[in-house]
């Protein structure tokens, strides 16, 4: 199969670019990763779901990926800009426990989901292991773009060109994060130190040139990036609402430690490609993290949702388009995804038979029935991560008719690369709806509907409803005749 060239929205210049490596053969992708104070909810993990996305398209065709996601355990304000509550010691607070051991727990279980959503081989390093590089990447800009004032060290924008580049116009919404800093020189000046205040201690703090206290949030991504990745790297990805403040101060900071001037030249922004994913939205406010339950992963899972119906609902739509998330939408690619699984079961079936008869097995880029839509799997993915079209193709490979099974699966195999839903292994009875609130085990469910087989074939009607009642009473719906193959369902 020939290859077509990767294209991928850039938002430094708002076009479609042709992806060239900076490295040949290889690809360095940094995505800004969670601030682990509390758990993440699932418009973060669309964040996750559409940067493993793109690392897994790079890796398919062929380039060597290094992929960072940064861990924030320290230095993340409760605004954007630099003001309110440090996070991190707020939820210390609040739950009593160390700053640290909150650290731990929540970026455990961020690894748990990302696992959960076949989200694998990222580096995950810890800001809190960056201090050092952080100070001395201060200390290397200070004279020259920083200025000191009581509260720490802040970054005057004014002293680079092309400040806020990226986010374009500053909006109502980014305006409004700003708050006014008593001596601050510039709206937009941002802490790249911040004092601990006289007379405090905080949990997290470090000795520093300009006194004890803890790194600016936006520093981080900044140090680490350069660190793991080297600049220029070639991609740094994420959320829409980081093009705002948080990038375009990433890359100020880059800027002036590389005395790099202006952003003509793309490489003087520290990654060559900037990109964002658009929001998941959820009308009712559940995924605010201060609104008690939020929607998070493990809720889904414990209405009984496979986490991966929620990787396909992300792929459905693509990455820069607004995604509303509702119950039925998720439900919807649930069922997608369960007659995706039925339709490989079949086709392994057929391979199993076909093989007990010494078949000789074939493989799909030799048969044109399979060569061409996987062509346009490949054609949709290479333009900027068309997941939707891609899946369409996906769904073209595994419902084609006569055709040697070795050569669908096989498609389906090297397209599941990209897409990660793991067909190979997920099984009908993986993907059952299992709310943890049910009252009744899988195993009590099939003796029951065995024992009203049984009843229904002596004739026994008056048995058999009781029992479909029986069920019925402890949530369990009888689905005879369903047309996914599906005996009953637990709501
Ligand atoms: P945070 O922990 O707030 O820094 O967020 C982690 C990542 O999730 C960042 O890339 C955010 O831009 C992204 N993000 C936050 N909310 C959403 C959302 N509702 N939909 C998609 N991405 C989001
Ligand atoms: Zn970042």
């Amino acid at each position: 199969m020939t290859d077509t060239p990767l294209k991928l929205f850039n938002s430094l210049t708002r076009e479609i670019e042709i992806f060239t490596p900076v490295h040949p053969g290889e690809a360095r992708v940094y995505s800004c990763g969670p601030t682990v104070y509390n758990y993440q909810h699932i418009g973060n993990m669309r964040a996750y779901v559409f940067s493993d996305t793109l690392g897994r398209v790079l890796r398919w065709k062929g380039y060597d990926l290094t992929h960072v996601i940064n861990i924030t355990d320290v230095g993340h304000l409760t605004s954007d800009a630099d003001e309110g509550e440090d996070k991190m010691e707020k939820m210390a607070a609040k739950e009593g426990r160390s700053a640290w051991d909150i650290a731990k727990f929540y970026q455990e279980d961020f690894e748990r989901d990302l696992a959960r959503l076949n989200i694998t081989g990222k580096q995950h390093p810890r800001a809190t292991e960056y201090v050092e590089p952080m100070i001395e990447w201060g200390k290397r800009i200070a004279d020259k773009h920083c200025y000191e004032l009581d509260s720490g060290l802040y970054f005057d924008v004014s002293t680079i060109e092309d400040y806020g580049k990226l986010a374009r116009a500053v909006t109502e919404e980014g305006e409004g994060r700003i708050e006014r800093l008593e001596g601050k020189r510039n709206a937009a000046d941002f802490a790249i130190w911040r004092k601990t205040p006289e007379g405090e201690t905080r949990q997290m703090e470090w000795d520093s040139p300009w006194g004890k206290g803890a790194p600016g949030w936006h520093l981080e991504c900044s140090v680490m990036g350069e660190a793991l990745l080297g600049f220029p790297f070639d991609i740094h990805t994420g959320g829409i609402d980081h093009r705002e403040i948080h990038h375009p101060n990433e890359i100020a900071q880059n800027q002036a430690y590389c005395c790099t001037g202006g952003l003509g030249k793309a490489e003087n922004s520290g990654a060559r490609i900037w990109m964002h994913n658009n929001f998941l939205v959820e009308r009712s406010g559940k995924m605010s993290k201060s609104s008690g339950e939020f929607l998070r992963l493990q809720l889904l899972v414990d209405k009984g949702y496979h986490p991966l119906a929620y990787r396909m609902m992300c792929l459905q739509a693509h990455y820069r388009s607004e995604l509303e998330f509702s119950w039925d939408g998720l439900g919807a690619a649930l069922t997608r995804l369960k007659r995706m699984v039925m339709a490989v079961g079949r086709w392994k079936a057929l391979q199993e038979e076909r093989h007990a008869a010494d078949w000789h097995a074939d493989s799909w880029e030799r048969h044109p029935k399979t060569r061409e839509p996987v062509e346009r799997f490949r054609d949709a993915v290479s333009d900027d991560l068309n997941t939707a079209e891609a899946l369409t193709a996906f769904e073209d490979v595994l419902s084609l008719k006569k055709i040697d099974p070795d050569c669908v699966l096989s498609a389906m195999s090297e397209m599941d690369k990209v897409l990660g839903l793991d067909l190979e292994n997920l099984s009908r009875e993986d993907l059952r709806i299992r709310p943890k609130s049910a009252e009744i085990t899988e195993a009590e469910i099939e003796a029951e509907l065995f024992r009203r087989k049984e009843a229904k074939i002596a004739k026994d009607y008056a048995t058999s409803d009781a029992i479909r009642e029986s069920l019925a009473a402890k949530g369990v719906e009888v689905m005879d005749g369903d047309p996914l193959g599906w005996e009953w369902n637990l709501a």
